[in-house]
C-alpha cells in the first residue's frame, strides 16, 4: 500500500507554480494530470505573505507573521509586493532589506514545502506578477525567486494564469471569457479566449495600486476620523494603534461581503493623557461601499476598456471569472452583472487559481500536461517606447514625446524595429530613454531606463539613421538595441543593465544574508510565536510606553486618578451587557474596589487597581 504522501511524491515534478501575492501566497504543482495545492505542514492551503524577524533575529512567514503585526509592527511585514521593484530598501526589525528580499523570504517559506516532498536543492518555478507590473517589478520578482534558491523558469501574468486554469477544466469549450483578478495589491482584467485547445489573451490592462489593502486603509481614515472628532486624537499617529485598526477595518470588511451591517467594539485603540482610549461603531455595507465605489467603478472603467482594445462588446463574453479575494465584495458582482447582464462564473477558488494557474504552466513546461493539448498564448499589456523630438503645437520641435515601438496588447514574445535619426547633423551619440505606457507625451509614462549609443558617423550633411530593436520576452522583460545601420555600431541593454542595479556579487551576498535570517529557524514547527499571555506581556509594556510618553509628573494627582477611574467604570460598565458570566463578575468586582478606593482616598491602591482594571480591559479586546 502507497500512502497519499508516497503517491504524490511519485508524480511530483520539481517545477512548481506560485502566486506571490500581495496578501496571501500559494505553491502548486501537477499530480495526477492536474494542478493541485501543496499545502504547509501545517495544512495551510494558502499562507499570509508576511515576513517577521522574531526577537531571537529568525526570519517567520505566514500565520505566524501575521499574527505579530499588531504586536511587533516594527518587526514584521506586509503587503511588500506593492514596494517591488524599489530600490529602496524597508527597515525590518532594525535591518535594512530590499523589497525583493524580503519577497525572497516568502518564497523560501513555499520552497521549504516542495523541499519536504522533494528534498533540498534547486528547484524550478513558474512564478505569478501582475500582468500590470512594469519591467523592474517583473526583474525583482524574478530575482526573489532566485534569491529563495529557485531557478526561475517564467514569470507570467496572474490572470492569464487563472485563465490557464480554468482553461485547462474547459478544453472542449471554445469561448471567450474575462477574468477580473482584484486581489490585495493590484488590479487586472484580461479578455482570453479558448479555441480548439489554443489559449490566446486578446488584451490585458490593469492598475498596479489598486485592490484590498487600498480598502481596509479608507476603512482606517474613516475610523481614525471618528476618533479624531470624538477624542480628538488621530490614531495613524501611533504605529501600533494604526497597525490594530487596520486589522480590524480589514475583517470588518471581510465580515461585510456577507452581513449588512458590522459592529466594531475596540476597548483600547491608544493613550490620551494617560487614559486608554478605545472606538465602538457600527458600519454598514452601504457605508463601506461609498468609501470604496469610486475605486471600483474605475476597475470597471477599466474593464469596458479591454473589451474596446480587443473589438469586442459585453454582449460577446461568455463567462466571467473572479478572481483574488476582493472579488468576494458583492458590489463586485453586481457591477458586473451590470455590465454584462450576467452572473460572474461562481466554481473558480478566487484564492486558488492564479498557483493552479502557474501549476499549469509549470506543467507545460516539464511535459507532464503535454498531453492536454492546452497551448497558450499572451500579450504585452502596455506600449513600450522611447523618448523623441516631436514637433510641438505651435510647429517648433519639443523634446519628450512618446513613440510606441512594441504597441499595448501585441502577443509575446515579439521584436520590433523602428527606425529613427539623429537631431543634429554632427551628433555622434544618441541617448536612448525608455519608456512603457500610453501617453503621447514621456511624462505622463513610466520610465525604464536609459542608455548611450556612442561612435556614430559624424555626418554633416544630414541627419543620421538609427535603429532602436525593442524584444519582449515571455517573462514580459524587455532587452533594447540601438544600431546604426551605416557603421553596425550597436549597443544591447537589457532595461536592467542600464540601471545597472545588481551585480552578481550583490545577489550572492544578498542570498547568503537571507540563508542566515532563515538558518535561524528551528527545524522542527515553531510554537505559536506569541502566547496570549505574552502577548499580554507586549501589550501591557506597550500601555506602560504609551503612559511614559504622557507626562507622568500628572500621574500621581489625585484628581487625575480620580478621572481616570471614573473613565474606566464608564467604559467597563458600557461593556457589560456583553461580557460573558465569570468576565462581568469579575468586572463588577473591580468597579466595585475602584469606588471604594476613591472614597477612602488611598492613592497607591488607586492607582494599582487602575493598573488591574486597564490589563482587564486588554484582556477583552484579547
Ligand atoms: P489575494 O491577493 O487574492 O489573496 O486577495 C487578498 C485580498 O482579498 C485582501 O485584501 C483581503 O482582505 C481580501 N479579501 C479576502 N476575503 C475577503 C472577503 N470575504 N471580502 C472582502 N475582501 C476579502
Amino acid at each position: 500500500m502507497t500512502s497519499n504522501r508516497e503517491r504524490r511524491m511519485e508524480s511530483f515534478r520539481p517545477i512548481v507554480g506560485i502566486d506571490l501575492g500581495t496578501t496571501n501566497s500559494a505553491v502548486a504543482y501537477i499530480a495526477e494530470g492536474k494542478p493541485q495545492i501543496l499545502p504547509s505542514p501545517r495544512g495551510e492551503r494558502i499562507i499570509p505573505s508576511v515576513v517577521l524577524i522574531d526577537p531571537q533575529g529568525r526570519a517567520v512567514v505566514g500565520e505566524d507573521a501575521r499574527a505579530a503585526l499588531v504586536a511587533m509592527p516594527d518587526r514584521s511585514l506586509a503587503a511588500v509586493k506593492r514596494r517591488m521593484g524599489s530600490t529602496e530598501p524597508l527597515l525590518l526589525a532594525g535591518q535594512a532589506l530590499l523589497p525583493q528580499e524580503i519577497s525572497a523570504l516568502i518564497l523560501k517559506e513555499l520552497k521549504s514545502y516542495v523541499d519536504e516532498l522533494h528534498g533540498e536543492g534547486d528547484k524550478e518555478a513558474v512564478i505569478t506578477v501582475p500582468a500590470y507590473f512594469t519591467d523592474e517589478q517583473r526583474r525583482a520578482t524574478k530575482e526573489a525567486g532566485e534569491l529563495a534558491g529557485f531557478v526561475v523558469e517564467r514569470i507570467i501574468n496572474e490572470p492569464t494564469a487563472a485563465a490557464l486554469a480554468f482553461g485547462l477544466d474547459n478544453l472542449e469549450n471554445d469561448q471567450t471569457f474575462l477574468v477580473y483578478d482584484l486581489g490585495g495589491g493590484t488590479f487586472d482584467v484580461s479578455v482570453v479566449e479558448l479555441m480548439s485547445g489554443v489559449l490566446e489573451v486578446r488584451a490585458s490592462t490593469g492598475n498596479r495600486m489598486l485592490g484590498g489593502e487600498d480598502f481596509d486603509w479608507k476603512l482606517v481614515d474613516w475610523l481614525a476620523e471618528r476618533m479624531i472628532a470624538e477624542h480628538g486624537v488621530d490614531p495613524r499617529d501611533d504605529l501600533r494603534a494604526r497597525a490594530l485598526l487596520k486589522e480590524k477595518a480589514e475583517d470588518a470588511k471581510k465580515l461585510l461581503s456577507s452581513q449588512e451591517t458590522v459592529s466594531l467594539a475596540i476597548p483600547l485603540v491608544t493613550v490620551k493623557h494617560n487614559t486608554p482610549i478605545g472606538l465602538h461603531v457600527e458600519l454598514t455595507r452601504t457605508t463601506f461601499v461609498s468609501l470604496i465605489d469610486a475605486q471600483l467603478l474605475e476597475s470597471m472603467d477599466k474593464v469596458r476598456q479591454v473589451l474596446d482594445d480587443a473589438g469586442l462588446h459585453a454582449a460577446n463574453i461568455d463567462e466571467v471569472l473572479l478572481v483574488g479575494g476582493s472579488t468576494r465584495i458583492p458590489r463586485v458582482s453586481e457591477l458586473i452583472v451590470d455590465l454584462f447582464g450576467k452572473a460572474p462564473r461562481t466554481d473558480v477558488n478566487p484564492d486558488e487559481a492564479v498557483a493552479l494557474g502557474a501549476a499549469v504552466q509549470a506543467g507545460l513546461k516539464s511535459g507532464a500536461l503535454s498531453d492536454s493539448g492546452l497551448v497558450a498564448t499572451d500579450v504585452a499589456p502596455f506600449s513600450m517606447g522611447i523618448a523623441v523630438l516631436t514637433e510641438g503645437r505651435l510647429g517648433a520641435p519639443r523634446a519628450g514625446g512618446f513613440a510606441p515601438i512594441i504597441p499595448r496588447n501585441t502577443t509575446i514574445p515579439v521584436t520590433r524595429t523602428k527606425r529613427f535619426s539623429t537631431s543634429a547633423p554632427g551628433q555622434t551619440a544618441v541617448s536612448i530613454e525608455v519608456y512603457q505606457g500610453e501617453h503621447e507625451w514621456v511624462k505622463h509614462n513610466h520610465r525604464l531606463g536609459e542608455f548611450l549609443l556612442e561612435g556614430l558617423p559624424a555626418n554633416y550633411k544630414s541627419l543620421e539613421p538609427l535603429d532602436v530593436t525593442f524584444r519582449y520576452n515571455l517573462n514580459g522583460i524587455l532587452e533594447v538595441t540601438a544600431q546604426s545601420p551605416a557603421n553596425g555600431k550597436a549597443m544591447t541593454v537589457t532595461v536592467q543593465d542600464a540601471l545597472n542595479r545588481e551585480s552578481k556579487e550583490a545577489l550572492q551576498e544578498s542570498a547568503e544574508r537571507l540563508q542566515k535570517l532563515w538558518d535561524q529557524a528551528p527545524a522542527e514547527e515553531p510554537d505559536d510565536l506569541l502566547s496570549e499571555q505574552e502577548e499580554l506581556m507586549e501589550l501591557e509594556q506597550w500601555l506602560d510606553e504609551e503612559m511614559d510618553d504622557e507626562e507622568r509628573t500628572d500621574e500621581e494627582s489625585p484628581t487625575v486618578l480620580h478621572e481616570e477611574a471614573q473613565l474606566l467604570i464608564g467604559r467597563v460598565r458600557d461593556q457589560l451587557d456583553q461580557l460573558e458570566s465569570s468576565a462581568k463578575t469579575r468586572a463588577l468586582r473591580e468597579m466595585e474596589r475602584l469606588e471604594q478606593a476613591m472614597e477612602a482616598g488611598d492613592i497607591d491602591r488607586l492607582q494599582q487597581l487602575i493598573d488591574d482594571m486597564t490589563d482587564f480591559l486588554i484582556e477583552l479586546e484579547l
